[in-house]
């Protein structure tokens, strides 16, 4: 009977997965990571694309307000790079220092019998490093970042000059502005009659996009209607609702359509989401005896 009565709470408990989004979300805004990041990308552009620096700040929101994220924005209107390049670049020189350990969310995570798996548009190596830094290591069944979902690409234009170029030609390093294979994407925005539509597409797959969502959820066999989706982003919120997660906004105080919960910080998750905690005794010991600790889901 005790076998019984404990089956049927197993049951009903609404969640079996926590999908968390990494970059202020587990950790805050404050640590200035964000800022550093969005510094590296604009520096990207100038040094390593030769975009005019008068252009940079527009066309970089264009981008990211557009195609998710900048890199995959630039990809969109015809930039060629590496994208192991681009992300040493952009993530090499932040302030990993500022990220200190967390002791406070790791008990908490650890306290929680769910599936845990983050879910990340920055790459292996950057998702890596800030969870260690955190001191969260260990407490993921694995990491969804960038590499999960796109395809390795290596830049189509050669840095050495003296080497044949058998590559078809795509982009210049030296002479972009004369490059009419750019999508002049301020121009376009510009014209006011000008929408989304005719805008490029991106051969990069990352959230908001719903396909990107659909896609981790299919890579680490998440089931979304018994999934809680932790994220600071609000786009990224709204698309996680319209595949079907139950979703939780971070680090903001007020709440918005698509939103299931709110949390100001991701250490208050015991006192706005306390019926995670209710199922943990129903459940614990049946969790830690069938769970499979995976690494990561990165396929590339
Ligand atoms: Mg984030």
């Amino acid at each position: 009977m005790e076998y019984e009565g404990r089956y049927k709470q197993f049951q009903q408990q609404k969640f079996d997965c926590l999908l968390f989004d990494l970059d202020d979300t587990l950790y805050p805004l404050s640590t200035g990571l964000a800022a550093g990041c969005l510094k590296n990308i604009q520096d990207y552009m100038i040094e390593k694309l030769g975009i005019q620096e008068s252009k940079i700040t527009d066309l970089s929101n264009l981008l990211y307000k557009n195609y998710g994220t900048t890199m995959a924005g630039l990809r969109a209107i015809g930039y060629d790079f590496d994208y192991d390049d681009y992300h040493s670049f952009v993530h090499g020189r932040l302030p990993y220092d500022n990220l200190k350990p967390d002791p406070v969310l790791r008990s908490l995570l650890l306290s929680l019998p769910y599936r845990k798996v983050i879910f990340t548009n920055a790459d292996k190596m950057h998702a890596s490093v800030a969870l260690k830094r955190l001191g969260l290591e260990g407490c993921f069944e694995g990491i969804i970042c960038f590499e999960s979902l796109n395809p390795t690409h290596k830049s189509t234009v050669s840095d050495d000059d003296e080497e044949d170029d058998d590559f078809e030609f795509m982009g210049s390093k030296s002479s972009p502005s004369n490059n009419s294979e750019i999508f002049d994407i301020i121009g376009h925005f510009s014209e006011p009659n000008n929408g989304m539509s005719g805008l490029p597409k991106t051969p990069i797959v990352c959230k908001p996009s719903e396909t990107a969502i659909e896609e981790a959820l299919k890579i680490a066999n998440i089931n979304p209607h018994r999934t809680l989706f932790f994220e600071d982003s609000v786009r990224n919120i709204q698309s996680g609702k319209r595949v079907g997660l139950y979703t939780v906004l971070v680090g903001k105080s007020q709440s918005v359509k698509g939103a299931d919960y709110v949390l100001e910080n991701i250490h208050n998750m015991r006192e706005a989401i306390p019926e995670l905690w209710e199922a943990v005794k129903v459940t614990n010991e049946a969790y830690y005896n069938n769970g499979v600790p995976v690494e990561t889901y990165v396929t590339a």
